[in-house]
């Protein structure tokens, strides 16, 4: 699936993040920056021990990265260039603004990208693993979160991903950026 708006092409796609080559893969921290399971592993393992004594850096200076929030290091030995780091909600059953703080985490990993002169970017489905958010609202709230941030800043980005682990995520995000307008 794809769109474009202005001078981006928004996308989907089935993969493992960590093989992408693109400017910065968005991963879906915790607060502590400490690395841990799902997509947030995987970057780690993938990217070396370089990530990780970045984020220390970053924690000593700021403390804990609050839900919403993203910063940003480099990628180590991933083809990518650099990770942002950005952590998403839990779900508590939607009633702890969890939508409000999901697109906090999208914009602020965009504001991020783009404050470094970014053109591509990947993002997992942040919070739909262990963090239990429904991924059709999920998917919803990313897409809308991207698009009106690119309909703000249309000349920004090149490409912005999607990335589903599977097919099944990866068709809610593409449904739901065929949806959008
Ligand atoms: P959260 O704690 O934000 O829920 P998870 O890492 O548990 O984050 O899950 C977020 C999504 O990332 C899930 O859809 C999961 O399947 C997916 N995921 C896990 N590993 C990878 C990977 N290597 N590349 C892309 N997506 C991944």
């Amino acid at each position: 699936m794809e769109k474009k708006i202005g001078t981006t092409t928004l996308s989907t796609v089935v993969s493992d993040i960590t093989t992408l080559r693109v400017d910065a893969v968005v991963n879906a921290a915790n607060s502590s920056l400490m690395g841990g399971g799902g997509v947030d592993g995987a970057i780690h393992r993938a990217g070396g021990p370089s990530i990780l004594q970045e984020c220390k850096k970053i924690v000593s200076e700021i403390g804990r990265l609050p839900a919403g929030e993203a910063v940003i290091t480099t990628a180590g030995n991933m083809p990518s260039k650099h990770v942002i780091h950005t952590v998403g909600p839990v779900w508590h059953g939607g009633k702890k603004d969890e939508p409000a703080i999901l697109r906090n985490a999208y914009t602020n990993s965009l504001k991020q990208a783009s404050r470094h002169g970014l053109k591509t970017v990947a993002f997992p489905s942040i919070s739909t693993g262990v963090y239990g958010y429904p991924v059709s609202r999920a998917a919803s709230v990313a897409v809308s979160a991207v698009v009106d941030f690119v309909k703000a800043h249309p000349d920004a980005f090149v490409e912005i991903t999607f990335c589903g682990f599977d097919d099944t995520t990866e068709r809610e995000y593409a449904s739901a950026l065929q949806s959008s307008v």
